[in-house]
């Protein structure tokens, strides 16, 4: 192991849950699956903001297709660490969706409410697809059946930050997935 950078040593950062290589390693494979199963039909992939900015910049320079991007940013109600599954849009799609084929780039899966609403929102524009890659899956959260074509990986159900993932904001920029040890609420 090299030395930490300045921001993997801030106190409340802790160990490494997923590292960069295994991130990109993983990201690649995504991408050669991805580039195979829309072969002929490219995606357009739909990154929900702002977590799963770097994921998507990473998973779309993995896709041999011509894809089309764009992004949503939504914001749940209820407390800073648990969604209530009332989800509001705060950026919506520029592009129209009929006949599209529809990828979602998430970058964490947890009660799954947030993305359940997702789907149900972007299916009632008429895709001519719907699937979902998500980077993180936390093990037994989820409160509500989804359908994942692609996982990155499944983690254990705490709290992480990095890689586009926060905490009041800060620290999406550390390059892997790590535990955090601070208030998750960012406060
Ligand atoms: P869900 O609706 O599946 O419960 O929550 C999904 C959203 O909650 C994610 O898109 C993400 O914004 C946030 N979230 C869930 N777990 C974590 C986590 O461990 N760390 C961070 N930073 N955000 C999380």
């Amino acid at each position: 192991m090299g030395q930490l950078s300045r921001l993997e040593s801030e106190p409340e950062v802790g160990e490494v849950i997923v590292s960069e290589a295994d991130l990109q390693a993983r990201i690649t494979e995504l991408g050669a699956r991805i580039t195979a199963d829309y072969a002929g039909r490219p995606p357009l992939l739909v990154g929900v903001l702002k977590g799963a900015f770097m994921f998507m910049s990473d998973l779309s320079r993995a896709i041999e297709l011509p894809v089309e991007t764009d992004f949503m940013a939504v914001s749940s109600y209820g407390s800073a660490t648990r969604t209530s599954g009332v989800v509001r849009i705060v950026k919506d799609l520029d592009v129209d969706l009929a006949d599209r084929h529809v990828l979602v780039v998430e970058d964490i899966v947890d009660s799954g409410l947030t993305l359940n609403y997702l789907q149900r929102y972007l299916l009632a524009r008429s895709p001519a697809s719907l699937e979902v890659c998500a980077l993180l899956v936390k093990e037994g959260q989820q409160r509500t059946a989804i359908d994942l074509r692609y996982v990155g990986f499944h983690i254990p159900p705490d709290f992480v930050v990095g890689y586009g993932l926060d905490v009041g904001e800060r620290l999406r920029n550390l390059r892997a997935i790590h535990a955090y040890s601070g208030d998750p609420s960012g406060r």
